[in-house]
Order: C-alpha cells, then structure tokens, then sequence
C-alpha cells in the first residue's frame, strides 16, 4: 500500500467509522457467538500472497463484527463504561502516525513533555493537590508529577513496586543493611478491602507479598478503625505493613472507601496510599464530587482511566505521585542504549523509569485532543449528564414499587434489584436463594432482549442489578430503554414466579 492508497482507502476507514458511530443504536450490542466460532471461518495460516483490502473487509464485516461486543453502544451498561470521541480517536490517528517508542526523552522530546504537560492539565482539572504537579505553580520541577499507565492495573503493580522501595528505606534507615532489609520482603503485607479491585491482589501476587483483604460492613467502605485493627493485627505477629490501596468507586457499587482515616493510619505507619479511583476519579472535573474525593491531597499515588468515562480512547491510565523517588529508584535500570538528554535536565523525565514496560506509545496526544476539543467545561457537561441520567433511572425504579435500590446512587452507577416482598409468595418471607434466582433471571431476560447489555455483582451474597451508564455516544434514549426493558423482564420473573 502506497501513501496515495493509503489516502484512498483510509478515507474509506473514516467514513465506514463514522457510518459505524451513527448506527450503534440499531445494532444489539452484546455479540452472541458460541466460543471457537471464529477458528472455523479464519484460515489457520497466514496468507502466503498479500490480499486485497476489499477482501480483508469485507471478511471484517461478516466475520469480526459479529463476534463483536460493541462497548461503545449508548445501551452497553455492562461493567463500566469505556469510552472514544472523536477527539479521541483523531488524536490516537495521530499517535499511529509518528508510531514512537518513547521511552526516554530523547525518543521524542514532544511525545514526553506532552505528556508532564497534559498530566498536569488533567492533573488540576480535577483538583488534585500541587503535591501531584510535574511543574510548580513557579515553574520548577514538582518532586512529583503524572504519568499516562495503559491500565489501572500497571498502575497498581507500579506503585506497590514504590510502596515497597519506600518500605525496604524504612528498614535501612531503622539500621537494617540493604540484604538484611531485603530479607524481609516476604513480610511485607499489602492492605485492601473485600471491594478492593482484583487488580489489586494481581499486583501483590506478581510483587510476592502477602496481603490482607478487609471485610467492609454493610455500606461495602474501607474503613480507618478496619485498618488500623489489620495493621495491629498483622504486626503482632511480625509481618511488615507497606501499602495500603483506598479505593473511590469501588467496581462493585461506586462506593468510597474513608480516604482520609487511611491517609491517617498510612501517615503514622508510613506504608505508601494508594487510591484507586479508575472509573470514578473522572467525576472530580465537576466541583461537586470533590468534597467526596477528601483525603486524596494526603495519598502518595492517584490514578483513574480517562478511558473509561473521560471520553479518551482506550488505554489511557492517569497516574500521579506525590514524589517519584522511589517508583524511579525501583523501575530505573541503566543501559548504555537508554542515551541521556544533553544540557541542561532539570526538566527530563524518562517515563521508562515510571512504568513497567520499556516502550511505551505516545498517548498524551490523545488526551491533549479530548481536552482541547471538549474543553473542561464539555467533560464537566458529559460527567453530570451521565450523572443526571443515573439519579433519573433510580427515581424511575423506586417509582415503578417493585425494585430496592442496594447502593447509593453517586455517579453514573445505579445497583439495585428486585424487592424481597415481589419474589415473596404469600406471607411466606423469601428465600436468598430465590431471589438472587429471581434477580439473575431479570437479568439474563433483559439480555436476551438483544437491545441491550448489562450484568450483575454479588455484594455479600446477595445479587444485585448494575446499570452504569457512561457511554460518550448514549442519550436518554437509551436509559429511558433501559427502564423499559427493564420493567418488561421484571413482570416475566414476576410472571414466572
Ligand atoms: N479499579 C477499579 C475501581 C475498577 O473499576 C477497574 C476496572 O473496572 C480497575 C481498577 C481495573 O482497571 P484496568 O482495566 O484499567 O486495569
């Protein structure tokens, strides 16, 4: 292909990507294939002789698309949403184009000071405190600043790698030599609660340290007294606590963990904070949510995917540490193929030091598109109409008498389920078993609808509906589809009890 077929047929790939984005609405967005559906209509080689894009199309159109779940669809309410924009995805053409590898400075100057740039942008869109800034308000380098991770989950496992250099300098300034203090990893304990993210016990299963899960109460929150007793609990018994992860929005229910009594017991104990705010840290763009955020300003790390509902195209991770001295002291390793800047390097950050890969792709760009195409007051628009939309369906649901709501309804996150007294027969009280039958059955009725998606969680045994709403592309159309299809499965259950 040649740069004027290029230009032909990637015209052709806008247009068929646009077409795509107008017509979500009509194309159901679960796909329903059985597993291994695709190794029986691929060739099980490469082809030998180059093939025609044509071809390749329109084998993208019968086979691909219909093992396709279309993320995108205003109705996909499954999981949390992951949004593209247009911005977005112009911005990602770009990155394509220049197709860096930049992991140093030197890759490619722009591609790293974009990036401190625009975390700090990103940075103070939401409030963060200056402890997180790049650049200080005077122009000097932060002893923090921000970094563009793929996922939350690297974002995780980098930060507990810093958690637990910090850790292994408390032993050595306590007077342990550097192999004594080494010794004494398998004693490392990280904290986390029962709604923590899995990405959580991911990372300390791939740092080797031990964790301690916290059982949350009713309201599903990490809570300071929880932690504290943990921390006593595991010293007692001669482990070592050096991470703790809050989390604001848990998967769950959205829920907030008490940020600021785990800032307390992470300051009096000196194990590294973490808040894991990957879907909800998108809503503190809009002033309202910060009073919930309190706490944050005294964390060591933060990070939230402005993929999924900050209109940026998949990946893009936001993390930010207050210093990075230890994550850099923990991921820098020289080689004399990693070249250094010249001159002055006050302001060189080579973010390989920052992450877990080497090679890292120029993804600042897409998140300077969002943000200038949008601006903030367009994220703050998308944030509370999703928001607006949530509180809506909750209205709509407890109006309707039949369904209890399980979790406070906060961001685009509605968790609720079928009441015990409509699955009841007679006077007879329900059975869990029954209802959490009843709830899965509404569901899956909802599912086989086809016009929408959406799942269910278990919160302490008991199953509960969720409807996160956050799609770029989804109006009130589509909630308002939601609730139907919603009240039509319930009296199906209903029906069938
Ligand atoms: N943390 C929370 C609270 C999440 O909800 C999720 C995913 O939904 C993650 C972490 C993991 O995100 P990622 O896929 O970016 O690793």
């Amino acid at each position: 292909m040649d740069a004027n077929e290029f230009r032909r047929r990637g015209k052709e790939v806008v247009d068929a990507i646009a077409d795509y984005y107008e017509n979500l609405d009509n194309i159901p967005p679960l796909s329903t294939v059985s597993p291994g559906y695709l190794y029986k209509i691929i060739p099980n080689e490469a082809p030998e002789t180059p093939e025609s894009f044509e071809d390749i199309q329109a084998d993208l159109k019968t086979k691909i698309m219909p093992g396709m779940t279309h993320w995108q669809s205003g109705n996909f309410f499954a999981w949390y949403p992951s949004n593209s924009s247009f911005p977005g995805i112009l911005g990602d053409m770009y990155s394509s184009m220049f197709n860096i590898v930049g992991f140093n400075w030197v890759c490619s100057p722009a591609a790293t000071e974009l990036e401190t740039v625009v975390m700090d942008w990103l940075g103070k869109l939401v409030g963060l405190d200056k402890r997180y800034m790049g650049i200080k308000d005077d122009g000097t380098e932060g002893t923090g600043g921000g970094v563009i991770q793929g996922t939350a989950s690297e974002a995780h496992i980098a930060v507990m790698i810093a958690g637990r250099e910090m850790a292994l300098e408390r032993l050595k300034a306590q007077g342990l030599s550097g192999d004594e203090a080494d010794k004494m990893r398998h004693k490392f304990v990280a904290y986390f609660s029962d709604q923590t993210h899995s990405a959580g016990q991911k990372a300390a299963n791939i740092i080797g340290c031990k964790t301690h899960m916290i059982a949350t109460g009713d309201d599903l929150r990490l809570t300071k007294q929880a932690l504290q007793a943990a921390i006593a609990a595991d010293k007692a018994a001669g482990l070592i606590p050096f991470f703790v992860c809050g989390t604001f929005g848990t998967t769950n229910t959205a829920a907030i963990d008490d940020l600021p009594g785990i800032a307390e017991v992470a300051e009096s104990e000196q194990i590294w904070n973490h808040v894991d705010a990957a879907y909800a840290g998108a809503a503190l763009v809009c002033p309202e949510f910060r009073p919930l955020a309190a706490g944050i300003e005294r964390a060591d790390s933060f990070n939230f995917n402005a993929h999924k509902w900050m209109l940026t195209n998949f990946d893009c991770s936001a993390l930010w540490v207050a210093n990075s001295t230890h994550l850099v002291n923990a991921l820098s390793i020289h080689r004399e193929y990693f070249p250094p800047a010249e001159g002055d390097t006050s302001f060189v950050k080579n973010y390989r030091d920052w992450q877990l890969p080497l090679g890292r792709r120029f993804r600042a760009l897409k998140l300077w598109f969002v943000m200038r195409m949008y601006g903030a007051s367009g994220i703050r628009a998308h944030i509370r109409e999703h928001v607006r939309q949530a509180r809506w369906l909750e209205e709509q649901l407890l109006a309707d008498g039949r369904f209890e709501i399980l979790a406070p309804t906060v961001f685009g996150l509605v968790v609720f389920r079928l009441k015990p007294s409509v699955i009841a027969k007679g006077d007879k009280d329900v059975d869990l078993e029954d209802l959490n039958k009843a709830n899965n059955d509404l569901v899956k009725y909802c599912n086989v609808d086809g016009r929408l998606f959406l799942l269910s969680t278990l919160l302490k045994g008991v199953v509960a509906v969720r409807v996160a709403i956050g799609s770029s592309f989804g109006t009130q159309k589509n909630v308002d589809l939601v609730l139907d299809v919603l009240k039509e499965s319930a009296s199906k259950v209903i029906a069938e009890l």
